[in-house]
């Protein structure tokens, strides 16, 4: 698809994030993926789930399972820490051209979205 070409891992931001390169509020990370705050978020307590490798898009992750694994542990740990059932997931993927899954409450919950260290704390709080 035209515009849709991966200019790779140089100047990727999220490849920095991973790397530490970049600061971010991370809430989540294991071996092979990480969950960490979007700088502009939608609503309290948005999360971006990637994997530490650059990949392209969502659907180039080789275990794919595992990393929908994690991102189901981020939305469980939401739905407690904003008290909501609904959880939105979406992955658009023309932004940052590193596979990445959107997983945010919806926007009716209380809370601050900029106040990212209480909201880091409150979605680790309810992780497993
Ligand atoms: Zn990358």
């Amino acid at each position: 698809m035209a515009g849709m070409k991966d200019p790779g891992r140089a100047g990727c931001i999220f490849c920095k994030i991973v790397s530490g390169e970049i600061p971010s509020t991370k809430v989540y990370e294991d071996e092979q993926f990480l969950a960490f705050l979007d700088i502009h978020p939608q609503s309290p307590g948005h999360v971006q789930v990637v994997p530490k490798t650059h990949y392209r898009w969502i659907w180039d992750v080789p275990n794919i399972g595992q990393y929908f694994e994690v991102a189901r542990k981020i939305a469980k740990a939401e739905q407690k820490a904003f008290s909501t059932d609904w959880i939105l997931t979406k992955s658009v993927g023309d932004e940052i051209s590193h596979a990445h899954i959107w997983v945010f409450p919806n926007d009716q919950v209380a809370g601050d979205k900029m106040d990212f260290t209480g909201n880091a704390a409150k979605i680790r709080a309810h992780l497993p």
